[in-house]
């Protein structure tokens, strides 16, 4: 059975072709500055590569040339798009609608438009690739897989705010989470790797990439997260503030004059390492500077690592004890530097990294040290396979 799976974004479409009888990827690519100057479809099988520079005004011509692009007898998988079984979606927002993976339906698509004021940034995105996939694959089952599902066991004192409770009752106002998908992924696989039931085992995942999150699960389900209702709660990110005093945000924007959505886009965009270094985004820039000595860089870092430290810390009480800690992502898959700096001074909680097998990269790997009574690991995430699989589960149980 082939599952395509998709994730839209806002000028962005990325894709993945699996073939689940081995849940081999065959293809796999990127539709980047749809609707802008200078569109590109990047697509890939095997050793094969096409590059085409082509004018894709939206979300449905980027989705038919993707499927030409599976089915081209040159650089294509499949000689027919009938081939394919099922699509599955990546979907930002579900609201307090869906905990699992679901197939799609009026009500769904419903949930989804109900809910883009809670995600206005990405639902848009994730309806237009579904509609676009509809119209151009009828018939064709389609699933979606929400960033918030896994997060919907979070009991309420966690997912709460000290706000008015009619202010949930009203709007919803509550934590939610996000990385749903890549948690619910390595949680499993670390459980799976250690040799553990998933029941009794207590997992603290640590989502550490441009976006970040920590989640805290126990008996295979999350029961906190760090974002909140939006991505902008928690860690400090790539650029994004993470906690912080809500007042900062009203001071600014009395003394800068902002607007909201001024204000929107300056924690959301302007903010994190970025801000506070004054260097960049990303992580390598950001370690690079620190080794020439700059001292902003280095403060982002310490920040950085303190705050992930800070966390896990908290994750330790909430599960009464911890039995494993993984480190996933761009940056947590990536640098050993970061991951050392952020289990420094962890051995009374029982983190002890061994520096030796932490120097990995991109790989499945126990970096603990042998005494280490709480287990470390790196886990690259995988959100798409386990779209497909939630996909092929749900296609199968519905045949
Ligand atoms: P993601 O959002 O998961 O794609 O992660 C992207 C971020 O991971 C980048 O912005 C980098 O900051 C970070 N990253 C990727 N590779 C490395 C690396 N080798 N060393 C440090 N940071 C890295």
């Amino acid at each position: 059975m082939k599952v395509l799976v998709i994730n839209c974004g806002s000028s962005s479409l990325k894709y993945q072709l699996f073939d689940m009888e081995n849940e081999q990827v065959m293809a796999k690519g990127l539709v980047e500055r749809i609707g802008i100057l200078g569109s590109v479809l990047t697509h890939q099988a095997g050793d094969k590569k096409k590059i085409r520079e082509i004018k894709i005004p939206n979300h449905e011509k980027a989705v038919s040339l993707v499927m030409e692009a599976i089915i081209d007898p040159e650089y294509g998988v499949l000689k027919s798009m009938d081939e394919i079984a099922a699509i599955g979606h990546r979907v930002l927002h579900a609201g307090e609608d869906y905990s699992d993976s679901v197939l799609m339906s009026a009500d769904v698509m419903k949930s989804i438009r109900k809910n883009i004021e809670l995600g206005p940034l990405h639902n848009p995105h994730n309806i237009t690739g579904i509609e676009a996939c509809r119209r151009l694959l009828p018939g064709v089952p389609q699933v979606c897989v929400f960033d918030t599902a896994f997060h919907q066991t979070m009991p309420p004192e966690a997912c709460l705010y000290g706000i008015p409770y009619e202010y949930y009752q009203k709007y919803k106002i509550r934590k939610y989470g996000f990385h749903g998908t890549s948690h619910r992924f390595v949680s499993a696989r670390a459980a799976q790797l250690l040799g553990r039931a998933v029941e009794g085992f207590k997992v603290i995942t640590c989502h550490l990439g441009n976006g970040s999150s920590i989640a805290a699960v126990k008996d295979g389900q999350c029961v906190d997260t760090t974002m909140g209702l939006t991505p902008l709660e928690g860690l400090m990110m790539g650029t994004r503030s993470g906690d912080l005093d809500p007042t900062v945000v009203t001071f600014l924007m009395k003394k800068e004059g902002w607007s909201c959505d001024e204000a929107n886009d300056f924690f959301n965009k302007k903010c994190g390492v970025l801000g506070l270094s004054g260097v960049s985004s990303d992580f390598r820039d950001i370690e690079a500077a620190t080794a020439k000595g700059n001292k902003r860089a280095k403060l982002a870092l310490d920040r950085f690592a303190y705050v992930v430290k800070k966390y896990i810390g908290a994750y330790i009480a909430v599960l009464n004890g911890v039995d494993a800690l993984v480190f996933t992502a761009g940056l947590g898959e990536n640098s050993a530097s970061m991951r050392e700096k952020i289990c420094q001074d962890l051995d009374y909680l029982g983190i002890k990294i061994d520096p030796e097998k932490n120097k990995v990269r991109g790989q499945e790997a126990l970096v603990s040290a042998e005494a280490s009574p709480v287990k470390v690991l790196v886990i690259p995430t995988n959100e798409e396979l386990m779209i497909a699989r939630d996909t092929y589960e749900i296609v199968q149980e519905k045949k």
